[in-house]
């Protein structure tokens, strides 16, 4: 029977720092393998850091650019397929064979799901229309932007406050928007922030619309009391946490609540020989050297659970 595909002992779906550990192990323990990412280039999310990243354990990177650069350097010595711009839209978890919008087919005796997390959006009025008119897309990226301006950010968590942070050495004010009473933040960044004397914290409130003609010019949000304020604003900043890129496993794999793949100690899914590694199955500790560590914990546990 002809196909249309070709076969791997590991289909690796996500470039990110996941994916890219896993097609390293797939080198060390002689899989052969194939690692897709939708995007041109590897790297997922770590083409969003622009900060230093000082918590990967024995390398200090002054952004997420050079971690990826040193990334890259390890998997260079090693012989995978990569499938670059090809974005998976269907998945035969029976048959183990994926396949890109643009037609190209994949299939693997194991697959390995590494897609990551992205951000979640508003879904209010102006938020994709003043995206780069007001809407910002990093608050480290585009810091000089707020010099003497008012920012809005929207949000709770770690990312809003270390935001917060960030801009209120640059604009004259910043007023961070939450919608619960008190903030998931750590306290080391929640601390600092109410030491800042031109940041405010408005609780218990949501965003009704972002507004501006050209740009953003104020946001308006409505008190969980009901009453409803427009607060100036020349730049708004949305941190309002993460989903996982699960589209195109739902109802076909395990998931928790929020849509987490469920995953044992070895990244083993629901299904056999489907394994799932980073943040995509890993709601509680998110981050670059769990999705490394996980990626090789899976393709290691492929040697005592032998691909059939
Ligand atoms: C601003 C920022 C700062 C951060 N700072 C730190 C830090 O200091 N320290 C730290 O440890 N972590 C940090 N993180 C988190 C860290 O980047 C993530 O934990 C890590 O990137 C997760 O890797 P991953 O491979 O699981 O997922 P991702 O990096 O999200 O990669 C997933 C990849 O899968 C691809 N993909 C998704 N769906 C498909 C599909 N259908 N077909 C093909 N490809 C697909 C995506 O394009 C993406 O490239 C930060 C994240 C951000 C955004």
């Amino acid at each position: 029977m002809s196909t249309d595909w070709k076969k791997y002992d590991v289909v690796i779906i996500g470039g990110g720092p996941a994916g890219m550990s896993a097609a390293l192990w797939c080198g060390e323990m002689g899989f052969s393998s194939v690692l897709i990412e939708r995007e041109l280039a590897p790297g997922g999310q770590l083409a969003a850091i622009h900060n230093p990243i000082t918590n990967y354990i024995g390398v200090n990177a002054a952004n997420g650019g050079e971690l990826l650069a040193r990334f890259t350097e390890s998997l260079d010595r090693l012989t995978f397929e990569r499938a670059p711009g090809a974005d998976i839209t269907d998945i035969d978890l029976e048959g183990k064979i994926v396949r890109s919008a643009d037609g190209r087919a994949f299939a693997g005796r194991s697959l390995i799901i590494a897609t990551g997390v992205r951000r979640r959006i508003l879904g209010v009025p102006g938020e994709n229309e003043f995206r780069g008119r007001g809407v910002m897309t990093s608050g480290a990226k585009e810091r000089e932007l707020a010099a003497g301006k008012a920012v809005v950010i929207i949000g709770g968590g770690d990312a809003a406050l270390e935001n917060a942070l960030i801009l209120s050495g640059y604009a004259e004010r910043v007023i961070v928007v939450h919608r619960r009473a008190s903030f998931s933040a750590r306290d080391e960044f929640l601390d600092q922030v109410k030491l800042r004397s031109n940041v405010l914290l408005v609780t218990e409130s949501n965003i009704v619309s972002i507004n501006g003609h050209e740009a953003v010019d104020s946001i308006t949000v409505r008190s969980t009391s009901g009453s409803e304020m427009t607060i100036p604003a020349d730049l708004v900043l949305i941190r309002i946490g993460v989903i996982p890129n699960t589209d195109l496993i739902t109802g076909k794999l395990a998931t928790d609540q929020a849509g987490y793949i469920i995953v044992d100690a070895c990244g083993r899914t629901s299904r056999t020989n489907i394994f799932a590694i980073g943040d995509v199955a890993n709601p509680l500790a998110p981050t670059i050297s769990t999705a490394v560590g996980t990626a090789s914990t899976a393709i290691k546990s492929l040697l005592t659970n032998p691909i059939n």
